[in-house]
């Protein structure tokens, strides 16, 4: 799954932008998700006074409102990008306003004192408003998304690498860079998605169908505990694949 991230200050253009992309990669035949991130505090589906908020005031901890249009299932905390991209199974997801994710983006800005105040090193494309103006800022495309639609999608289908994980450099370095430069290297063609490590590891973990990203200390761990059961129980062949699952946990 590839995932960028659209972000700038109020009305510079970001809706829009992201409207054109996901028109344009849907008419590519990609299959498409989209998060919009909210920045305002009392942001909230659930009013005081709903049914689903007197569920919640019961006490329930998962509220889901089933209606003949829609279908809410209501958390009742911000979840992380990591928890939120676990419910996407699309080629594409196109985030607004996100900028805490290990991901690809584009900034949507009015001029140039708005990109340098937001600009760094994930950053592959600039639009908004600003390309009524520019064609170029500091090395990086300024593309009008109305305009151009075509040659920004041919740049995200260029640029844009399956989702790489989002470590600390702390818990793993094992393709010699944090995640966050591993994505930057990619970006300048100086490395590719490949080079991730454990995307190749042969333990792989999966909680609903998502898989769950690993540092390379705890698939040791699994592998290890795995291994060591496995391989007193009949049946046990050196070298097999071991799939195992756990339903409710
Ligand atoms: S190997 Fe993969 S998970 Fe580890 S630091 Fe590099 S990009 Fe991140």
């Amino acid at each position: 799954m590839k995932v960028l991230s659209v972000f700038g200050i109020t009305q510079s253009g970001k809706t829009t932008t992201i409207e054109n992309i996901i028109r344009e990669l849907r008419k590519r035949r990609y299959s498409v998700g989209s998060v919009k991130e909210i920045h305002f505090e009392q942001f909230a589906i659930d009013e005081e006074g709903t049914n689903t908020y007197r569920h919640r005031m019961a006490g329930s901890q998962l509220v889901t409102a089933r209606g003949y249009k829609e279908t809410d299932v209501l958390f009742q905390r911000m979840l992380s990008m990591e928890e939120i991209l676990r419910f996407y199974h699309h080629d594409f997801v196109v985030l607004e306003g996100v900028t805490d994710c290990n991901v690809p983006k584009i900034i949507t800005a009015h001029d140039t004192r708005e990109v340098d105040e937001r600009i760094d090193e994930t950053v592959f494309a600039i639009s908004g408003r600003i390309a009524n103006d520019l064609t170029e800022y500091r090395g990086i495309p300024v593309i009008n998304a109305q305009e151009n639609t075509g040659r920004l999608v041919d740049l995200i289908e260029h640029k844009v690498y399956e989702r790489l994980p989002d470590f600390p450099a702390e818990c793993c370095s094992a393709c010699g860079y944090s995640c966050r430069e591993l994505g930057i290297r990619i970006l300048r063609g100086q490395a590719e998605r490949k080079d991730c490590v454990i995307s190749d590891s042969n333990v792989k973990l999966l909680i609903d169908g998502s898989e769950i990203h690993m540092v390379p200390f705890v698939q040791k761990i699994l592998y290890n505990s795995v291994r060591g059961v496995v391989k007193e129980l009949e049946g046990y062949k050196k070298g097999a694949s071991v799939e195992i699952r756990i339903g409710g946990i």
